[in-house]
């Protein structure tokens, strides 16, 4: 592996530089919580699945026990992780940076417990619940996670999902806009620990780099979106922010 500490000095000064800054996270970052990415989801536990399956609106229809049991696996996943250096350094650049938008594709809350506020959540959260129908919201109860079958809308007794966007599924319209202004408006974009394989998330560096940002990739392995960076920093996330973020403090120190 290339030694990067000169690239995270490059990383750093274009930071230090920058006035408005957004990140993209995506489940590498969640990583090194325990949180399996993706991927590891698919070879994991659940392999005898098809995991699109079991995050579609048809793979809900065919069996909702089956994808609210997956989900409630996940979700009892989630609680036990705590937030990585990684998470913890995204929290101390915004503190550094002026305008520092932070957009994930994670349906975690590991980001907020490290301390970011204000984060976009593209893809939903795990945390939240909804009426499949009329999407009211749906408070869990003890009970209802151990249950077979999902729990029935107090407002319709359609049957609730969580709140999360599934394939083929519209994200929310506020958090795409939330994240297409701010990467519209960056002079960098800091991507980290994801594919750049999910559309429209994996547009946002593309518009940012459009408008002129320098784009920062973080990863474990190269993707579509370190073909097109600026600056590749090839690592875990979790010892690369923080380096980043030290070596920001030096550089403006
Ligand atoms: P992905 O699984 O497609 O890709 C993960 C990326 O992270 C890969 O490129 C991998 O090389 C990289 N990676 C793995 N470990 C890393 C590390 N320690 N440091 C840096 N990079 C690392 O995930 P994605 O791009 O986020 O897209 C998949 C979808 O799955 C998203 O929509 C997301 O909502 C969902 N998802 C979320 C979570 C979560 O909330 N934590 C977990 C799994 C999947």
């Amino acid at each position: 592996m290339e030694e990067i500490e000169p690239l995270i000095a490059q990383a750093a000064q274009s930071l230090c530089e920058a006035s408005a800054v957004v990140c993209l996270t995506g489940a590498g970052v969640s990583a090194e919580s325990g949180v399996p990415t993706f991927r590891d989801a698919q070879s994991g536990l659940w392999s005898r699945f098809d995991a699109a399956e079991l995050a579609s609106p048809e793979g809900f229809e065919r069996d909702p026990g089956l994808v609210w049991r997956w989900y409630m696996w996940r979700l009892q996943q989630l609680e036990a992780a705590s937030p990585n250096p990684g998470h913890i350094a995204l929290a101390e650049l915004a503190r550094t940076i002026e305008k520092f938008d932070l957009v994930t594709q994670n349906v975690d809350d590991l980001h907020e417990q490290a301390g970011s506020v204000g984060v976009v959540h593209l893809h939903g959260s795990l945390f939240r619940f909804r009426c499949r129908l009329c999407a009211h919201p749906h408070r869990l109860r003890e009970a209802e996670r151990r249950a077979a079958n999902p729990p029935a809308c107090a407002a319709c007794g359609e049957l609730v999902r969580p709140d999360v966007v599934w394939f083929g599924e519209g994200l929310p319209l506020d958090a795409l806009r939330a994240a297409s202004e701010a990467a519209h408006g960056s002079d960098v974009m800091l991507v980290a620990g994801t594919s750049g394989l999910v559309y429209p998330a994996a547009q946002l560096p593309l518009i940012a780099r459009q408008a002129g940002a320098t784009i920062i990739d973080i990863n474990v392995e190269r993707s579509p979106i370190s073909d097109r960076a600026n600056l590749f920093l090839q690592g875990k996330s979790g010892e690369v922010l923080p380096r980043l973020a030290k070596a920001l403090q030096d550089a403006k120190a």
